[in-house]
């Protein structure tokens, strides 16, 4: 008998090479290989008379094999193998092509099954490629054909069939696994235990049985996020963080400061992280909301509110050109406020108090100041949770951490922040607020993020106008740059974004290591390229400028200033500029090859404009004439807002584009069924069912230990 993890190297009788081959899948256990699903069935089912074999249709035959024979075609290339196959009723041929082991397998007088598809010719009707499986008896079991059978996914040299091989001897020989799913959870839910499914995910008797088995998978992945989502949940709630409070006068007085008056979702979205703020538990909120909405304002009246608590905040963003725009909006919005704030990333050190609007300081000086309390905001990018001379940053009394833009909001910034606080022996834990231009469609947000509160801006501050969007056709490049001209001539400015030029698929595959790098150089390649076009051949009147990520932070600056001050009319940029930039006078968006980006990536550059009273204009450039890019492009021109953007992207992406590169460790049914959300929610109902009986899962011991696993594989990045 086969335990699941018994190694497939035991198993007497399989070869070295295929053991080989299997590893390069990662199969390497029984429960790899079971777990290895097949992605169709062919339906060879029909079991028929030759005689009643019709054209184009899928069935299996048992018979005789006569006259089989192997011969070379007229041009010596391919090698064929026919075989005359009889039955009762009749006869038909049978045509392999380059397959000449058939030969030895099936020799004259040999009974098997032969499943395919029967093809018709002009001077003949044959099965072509036939799969074929020898039978002894009329109750030997078949795997190959007579049923549905198996297609799994395949690489060079494993075939369906090979896997098909050792999967059903494995199946009939499995001990009785336990199911870590609790049996009330799959009898309100009609559905079948895991021994069961595993059988019928293989070897369907009927393709519903196959897609039951198939609901199974994916729901157990959901109901295991669903419990890792309120078991969090529960956990945090237990935990202990300072509750910092603010009365509604001050609260008022600090809104009232503003240079604007806040947007009915921005007071709302105020309100909730205000309430989480004062209660004795640690928040965990994401506040979501389109580029320019104002999230950013929000979350720093959140600091002040701690910083007037004599507490403090670390506030993180991805890049060090985004941290210092929010030290600089910072320092101006709330600059009389008394509050001490600085910058801090790997190559600068700013603080301010309400005075020195400069304010560099030395970075040992700084972190002084930090430890003393003297600072309450720290602005920095992960320069904030890494050390220094061999020392992490030593907060006085951190309780706030803000995170910017990270699309998996901010787990492990969140867990270094953690851990650094405990390990200096603090007793309470942090309250957390994340922000994200990304909204997260409603299936996600219930799966993935589902342990986070959420908080949505779902207006943009009165008096913005629409951007006008077009995609606009190679053909018509000059009037693009005409346009672009005349604008420039009226005192705007330009934004041209360039995309990286990926190698090919194949590449990427054989090459993963590597590519995160070329990724890079690639992109600075494309973008230098550009810059040399515009500035040089098509507006050498213009001063343009460029932008990407191998410039050093200092350059970097120099560009932006230069560009945010105005005396850079067009800025080339690399997709570094994608978060959070704001330059007002900036009114036109042109993006290259559009189509290499995702929708939601578009939708933000595209926020980098529209901030002022003038119109703004996006342009799209693209070479793809595909229809996905076409349905993409018109999603975007179409969309309302973020949100009905992400939900299509989602639909036409899949979960695991949409959610980027990032490696979230779900697998893959379960992915796919990140869009079910009638799934989703039964799931989730299931898990809630199960703790409130059972908050630690003392009661359901293999569910407690196949949820810590699961723990580990999603947070393994
Ligand atoms: P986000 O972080 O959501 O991209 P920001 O907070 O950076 O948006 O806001 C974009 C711009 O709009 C900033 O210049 C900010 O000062 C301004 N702003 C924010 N809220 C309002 C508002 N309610 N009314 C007018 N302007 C606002
Ligand atoms: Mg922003």
């Amino acid at each position: 008998m086969f335990q699941l993890n018994t190694e497939l190297a035991k198993i007497n009788g399989i070869g070295q090479k295929f053991l080989a081959r299997l590893a390069k899948l990662q199969i390497k256990t029984v429960r790899d290989l079971l777990w290895h699903f097949p992605f169709r069935y062919e339906d060879y089912s029909k079991v028929v008379k030759i005689d009643d074999l019709q054209i184009n249709q899928s069935a299996t035959v048992r018979a005789t094999v006569q006259k089989i024979s192997v011969r070379r075609t007229w041009r010596r290339k391919m090698l064929i193998v026919e075989a005359l196959l009889v039955d009762e009723t009749g006869g038909i041929k049978a045509i392999w092509f380059n397959q000449p082991y058939v030969a030895q397998i099936l020799k004259d007088g040999v009974e098997a099954n032969f499943a395919g598809k029967v093809t018709a010719s002009d001077e003949e009707i044959y099965m072509s490629s036939p799969a074929y499986e020898v039978v002894r008896g009329s109750t030997s079991e078949t795997k190959h054909t007579a049923g549905l059978i198996p297609i799994y996914p395949e690489t060079r040299s494993l075939t369906s069939k090979g896997i098909r091989f050792l999967v059903k001897p494995i199946l009939n020989n499995l001990e009785t696994i336990p199911d870590f799913v609790p049996s009330e959870v799959l009898e309100s839910n009609d559905l079948p235990n895991i021994n069961t499914a595993l059988k019928r995910i293989h070897f369907p008797f009927a393709l519903e049985d196959a897609e039951i088995a198939r609901k199974r998978f994916a729901f157990e992945d959901l109901f295991l996020l669903q419990l890792n989502n309120l078991k969090i949940r529960l956990q945090l709630a237990k935990e202990k963080a300072p509750p910092i409070a603010v009365s509604q006068k001050e609260l008022d007085k600090i809104i009232a400061s503003l240079p604007f008056e806040l947007t009915a979702s921005q007071k709302q979205s105020l309100d909730e992280i205000v309430a989480d703020l004062s209660k004795p538990m640690p928040m965990n909120r994401l506040l979501q909301g389109d580029v320019g909405s104002g999230k950013t304002v929000i979350v720093a009246i959140a600091g002040i509110i701690a910083a007037k608590n004599n507490k403090q905040t670390a506030f993180m963003a991805p890049t060090e050109v985004l941290a210092r725009q929010h030290y600089q909006t910072l320092t101006k919005i709330f600059g009389k406020l008394n509050v001490g704030i600085c910058l801090l990333t790997s190559n600068e050190a700013r603080s301010f108090y309400g005075d020195d609007l400069e304010g560099k300081r030395q970075k040992s000086e700084l972190l002084k100041e930090i430890e003393d309390g003297k600072i309450q905001i720290i602005i920095g990018t992960h320069a904030i949770i890494s050390s220094y001379k061999g020392k992490p940053v030593m907060f006085r009394d951190l309780a706030l951490a803000i995170i910017d833009e990270q699309h998996r909001f901010g787990v492990e910034q969140r867990a270094a922040l953690v851990k650094q606080e405990k390990d200096k022996g603090a007793e309470t834990t942090i309250h957390f607020l994340s922000m994200s231009a990304t909204p997260i469609p409603r299936t996600l947000s219930l799966t993935l993020f589902g342990d986070l509160d959420l908080s949505i801006i779902n207006e943009l501050p009165k008096g913005r106008k629409p951007i006008i969007t077009k995609v606009v056709d190679p053909k018509n490049r000059p009037k693009a740059y005409e346009f672009i001209r005349e604008h420039v001539k009226a005192g705007r400015q330009v934004f041209v974004i360039y995309p990286r030029i990926e190698p090919s698929s194949k590449e990427n595959t054989e090459s993963k290591i590597v590519s995160a790098r070329q990724k890079v150089w690639n992109e600075v390649k494309a973008v230098k390229e550009e810059y040399e076009k515009l500035s040089t051949k098509i507006f050498p009147d213009l001063k343009v400028g460029m932008l990407h990520g191998k410039l050093k932070a200092a350059e970097k600056e120099k560009v932006m200033s230069a560009f945010s001050g105005g005396d850079l009319n067009i800025l080339v940029s690399t997709s570094v500029i994608e978060v959070g930039v704001d330059v007002p006078n900036a009114t036109i968006m042109v993006i290259e090859g559009a189509d290499r980006f995702g929708l939601s990536q578009l939708y933000q550059f595209r926020g980098r404009v529209g901030r002022s009273e003038h119109q703004s204009f996006c342009f799209l450039f693209t070479d793809s004439s595909s229809q996905t890019t076409a349905q993409r492009l018109d999603a975007l021109l179409e969309a309302k807002n973020g949100f009905e953007l992400a939900e299509k992207d989602l639909a036409i992406r899949g979960p695991g584009q949409f959610l980027g590169d990032k490696q979230t460790g779900i697998p893959d049914l379960a992915m796919r069924a990140l869009n079910n959300i009638e799934l989703i929610k039964t799931a989730r109902s299931a898990a809630e069912e199960v703790l409130k009986k059972d908050p630690t899962l003392k009661k359901h011991a293999p569910l407690r230990t196949r949820l810590k696993d699961f723990q580990k594989q999603i947070h393994l990045e």
